[in-house]
C-alpha cells in the first residue's frame, strides 16, 4: 500500500459507493480525506465511521465548489489527489430526452467534475505529485443502450481527463478515468427497479439481465474500483497518464 500520510484527498459523491469506498481505502493508507455531496447527515454519518472530513457542496453550484474547495485547502493544506466521482445515472431514450434532462445529467457529470479538477488543480498546481482521477464508467468508452445523455456524459469526461493529460504534459501530476461497468451501489439498485417497471419484469429479473453481461455472472464491488483508484496514487503509477482503465469483468 502506498503512503499517502502527508496527502490531502478529495472525493466528490464520497459518502455512499464508489466515493466512499475510495475515500476509506485512501485513508487507510494515511491520506487525509474530504469527503463532499448535496446530503449532509450522510457525510457526517461517514466522516464519523471512517475518520473522514465531511463538507456539503452541490458539484453543480459553481459558488459553492469554488468556496468550499478553497476552504477545504485553507483547513488541510494543497489538494493533491482529487477524485471528481459524484454523478446521476438514468436511462431515457433519446426521444425521451428532453432539455432539462440532459442538462441536468451535464450539469453534474460533467460540468460538476470540470469545476472540482479545477479548483483542484489551483493548488495542486504548485505541488511536487498531484493525481486526478475521474470516474467515468465503461459508458465512456461504448455506448450503454438506452443511456445516451449519461453516456455522452461519460464520453465527455475521458474527453477533458485526455486533454488535461496533454496541458500538464512534464508536470508531477497524473490524469486517469476509470470505466466500471455495473457496481452494486444506490444508482445501480434504483436503475433495477427502474428497468423492471419499464420493461414489465421481476426487479431480480432485471438485475438478471445486468450480471449476465459481466464474465464473472455478479456486480462489480466499489472496493474493486477503489483498488484501481489507489494503485494510481501510488507514486510508483506516476507514468500511467491520460488513461481509461477498463474495470468491467470483460463486459467491455
Ligand atoms: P451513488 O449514488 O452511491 O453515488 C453518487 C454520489 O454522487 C452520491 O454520493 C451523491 O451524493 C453524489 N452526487 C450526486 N449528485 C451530486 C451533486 N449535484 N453534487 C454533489 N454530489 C452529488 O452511486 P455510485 O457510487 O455508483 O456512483 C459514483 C460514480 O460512479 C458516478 O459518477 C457513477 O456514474 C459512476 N459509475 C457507477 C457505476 C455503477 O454501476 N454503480 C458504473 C460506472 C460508473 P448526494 O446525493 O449526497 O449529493
Amino acid at each position: 500500500m502506498p503512503d499517502l500520510s502527508q496527502r490531502h484527498a478529495l472525493v466528490t459523491g464520497g459518502a455512499t459507493g464508489i466515493g466512499l469506498a475510495i475515500a476509506r481505502t485512501l485513508a487507510e493508507a494515511g491520506a487525509q480525506v474530504t469527503i463532499t455531496g448535496r446530503n449532509a447527515e450522510r457525510l457526517a454519518e461517514a466522516g464519523d465511521a471512517h475518520g473522514l472530513h465531511p463538507m456539503t457542496m452541490d458539484v453543480t453550484d459553481e459558488t459553492a465548489v469554488v468556496t468550499n474547495i478553497a476552504a477545504a485547502v485553507a483547513a488541510r493544506g494543497p489538494v493533491q489527489i482529487c477524485v471528481a466521482n459524484a454523478g446521476i445515472a438514468e436511462g431515457r431514450n433519446l426521444l425521451k430526452t428532453d432539455l432539462d434532462f440532459w442538462r441536468q445529467i451535464m450539469a453534474t457529470n460533467l460540468d460538476g467534475a470540470f469545476l472540482t479538477i479545477r479548483e483542484c488543480l489551483r493548488s495542486m498546481g504548485q505541488t511536487d505529485y498531484g493525481r486526478v482521477i475521474a470516474i467515468s464508467s465503461i459508458a465512456g468508452i461504448r455506448g450503454l443502450k438506452g443511456a445516451p445523455a449519461y453516456t455522452a456524459s461519460k464520453h465527455g469526461l475521458i474527453g477533458l481527463i485526455r486533454g488535461l493529460s496533454e496541458d500538464y504534459l512534464g508536470k508531477p501530476i497524473t490524469f486517469n478515468a476509470l470505466c466500471p461497468a455495473y457496481v452494486d451501489t444506490d444508482i445501480v439498485r434504483r436503475n433495477i427497479t427502474a428497468i423492471s417497471q419499464r420493461a414489465g419484469i421481476r426487479e431480480d429479473e432485471a438485475l438478471g439481465l445486468m450480471v449476465a453481461q459481466n464474465r464473472h455472472g455478479r456486480l462489480l464491488g466499489s472496493d474493486e474500483v477503489a483498488a484501481a483508484a489507489l494503485w494510481l496514487c501510488d507514486p510508483a503509477s506516476g507514468s500511467v497518464n491520460g488513461q481509461c482503465i477498463d474495470i468491467s469483468g470483460g463486459q467491455s
